[in-house]
């Protein structure tokens, strides 16, 4: 068997179509959908993911403001910018690269975030009204990405077992409550670094997502025949075949596909699909904003 590919790059293609119509449409009322993206230090990775979405914003009609802050920056000058962004009228999204140099509070800063301008969806707002199974608000773009491509490609999760690798708050926990959640209807396991035989609990799952952040542990053997296996992983490992000597590996091993009945690729899968819900985040913010403006 080979696995059916689940390509992020194509269901985000769809996504931006229809953005770039409702971008049109809230310029034509007054309003220019604008995100601010807050990078701090020179992380070679994060500049990477910072320059994609100021792209895609370009890609998109929606404005963009990157603001690129030296590493020793202090905390309390992010928590000026923020304060300031958060009464700015005519910006709609504010996102705080991560990960933060060591002497940051990432989490505090975050909670600073206006909810209503929180495109990560990471605000203890948004997230308290996912855990409640309100699913209708700002939600964090990787997980939410995950179910709209699995949505996207008629994937059936009602009553399936679902198991997902990694607990934390930006992918594994959300994921978990998106599969649980009302209208999605899946069994969920969150499994993580404690787990015991974590090997086994895969093995029965119908859909697996894989968000732990170590290249390649899940194996053919971790996969029941069909399974559907979505790549959250996002790795760099030594490549000396490369001219760069590196690679992008995701979390699951290559030779899953012979066992899955889908599976989403590294790159191409879920990355693509993250930047793509950053973008509707900010555009339904900025349609709230023209709902409250009455328009
Ligand atoms: P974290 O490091 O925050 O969380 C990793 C989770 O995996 C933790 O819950 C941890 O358990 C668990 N874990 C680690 N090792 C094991 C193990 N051996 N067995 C079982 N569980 C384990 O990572 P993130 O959630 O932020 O990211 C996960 C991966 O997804 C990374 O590769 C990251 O680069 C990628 N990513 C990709 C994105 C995309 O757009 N495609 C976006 C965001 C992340 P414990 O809680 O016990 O420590």
């Amino acid at each position: 068997m080979t696995a059916q590919r689940l390509d992020g790059k194509a269901c985000a293609a769809e996504v931006e179509a229809d953005l770039t119509l409702r971008v049109a449409a809230l310029k034509k009322s007054g309003i220019e959908p604008h995100l601010a993206v807050i990078i701090v230090g020179d992380d070679p990775a994060s500049h990477v993911y910072v320059n994609s979405k100021v792209k895609t914003c370009e890609r998109l009609g929606i404005r963009s403001t990157h603001i690129a802050l030296p590493a020793s920056t202090e905390e309390a000058v992010l928590r000026d910018h923020i304060a300031t962004m958060n009464h700015q009228a005519d910006l709609h999204g504010i996102l705080i690269q991560s990960p933060l140099p060591s002497h940051m509070d990432e989490e505090a800063l975050t909670d600073l975030i206006h909810p209503s301008k929180d495109v990560d969806g990471f605000h203890p707002q948004n997230l308290g009204r996912l855990v409640q199974g309100r699913t209708d608000g700002m939600l964090p773009c990787t997980p939410s990405g995950v179910m709209r491509m699995l949505d996207w490609a008629g994937l059936e999760l009602t009553g399936k077992r679902a198991v997902v690798l990694g607990r934390s708050r930006i992918v594994g926990m959300p994921a978990a409550l998106l599969l649980a959640a009302k209208g999605a209807d899946a069994t969920v396991t969150v499994a993580h670094s404690r787990t015991q035989d974590l090997q086994a609990l895969a093995a029965q799952a119908d859909v697996i997502v894989a968000a732990v952040g170590r290249p390649e542990m899940v194996k053919a053997d971790w996969v029941k025949p069909g399974a559907v296996v979505v790549d959250v992983g996002i790795n760099r490992v030594d490549d000396p075949t490369r001219d760069r000597g590196w690679r992008l590996a995701g979390d699951v091993s290559p030779e899953v596909e012979d066992v899955a009945g889908w599976l989403s690729p590294v790159p191409g899968g879920v990355g693509p699909m993250t930047i793509a819900m950053l973008m509707e985040n900010t555009v339904r913010a900025a349609e709230h904003r023209r709902s409250e403006q009455g328009e």
